[in-house]
């Protein structure tokens, strides 16, 4: 699934000082956690078997658990690989059934797919980042909106000097807590594979792991 305008209106990072304002004005989004020790390493895109099967390597290898933000279809076309990521620890929640643009779709029509991706989830992202006010208002009963602190911006870049860009960016702004978008897509997992592994080790020498969204829905936002 494409997402190459992703970060068009977005930085690549988002302070907390901006989060208040930002849930005023999309309710029911969450941007970061509160966690002293731990980031949530999120994925969105897949399942996608030429990438997904060796992020769960990764995170294995690294004993770290994700949030994978699936595309319906993609899920429907790839079961027993959703149900891997499920068993494997992780959590999974919903990113609409066909990776549709939130601005440019009916509220009605939006919130039905995102529902449908949603497979029993209390969670869910907006592909692009691109979510309405009235959108937000009409699933906040039905899941947390989890946005990011952190865009990676694998979907950017290309090659050697693209991974060390993505590198930078992440350890410039990671912080205990931060929820950090990277994307297990066929079109980002050559970065994915430059920078995914370092990032996790980075990770850990800072003494952080990386831990999974709760799956369900919070009363407070
Ligand atoms: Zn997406």
């Amino acid at each position: 699934m494409k997402g190459p305008k992703s970060g068009a209106v977005w930085p690549a990072h988002i302070p907390r000082w901006l989060h208040p304002a930002l849930q005023c004005w999309w309710p029911g989004t969450r941007w970061a956690t509160d966690a002293s020790k731990a980031v949530h390493v999120t994925f969105d895109d897949g399942p996608e078997p030429s990438i997904t099967p060796w992020v769960l390597d990764q995170l294995d290898a690294h004993d770290m658990t994700a949030t994978f933000f699936v595309v319906g279809a993609q899920a429907k076309r790839h079961p027993a690989l959703l149900k891997e990521v499920i068993s494997r620890g992780h959590t999974v929640g919903g990113h609409t059934m066909n990776h549709e643009h939130g601005w440019h779709t009916h509220v009605e029509a939006y919130v039905a797919s995102a529902r449908a991706s949603l497979g029993g989830s209390g969670l869910f992202r907006p592909p692009h980042g691109k979510v309405t006010r009235e959108q937000c208002l009409a699933l906040r009963p039905h899941a947390q909106i989890v946005m990011w602190t952190v865009l990676s911006g694998d979907y950017a870049v290309h090659g050697s000097s693209g991974a060390a860009k993505v590198l930078q960016r992440l350890k410039r702004h990671t912080r205990p807590g931060s929820i950090v978008v990277f994307h297990d897509s066929a079109k980002c997992a050559e970065i994915l594979r430059m920078v995914l592994p370092e990032y996790l080790s980075w990770l850990k020498g800072a003494g952080w792991t990386s831990t999974c969204l709760e799956g369900h829905v919070h009363a407070e936002n």
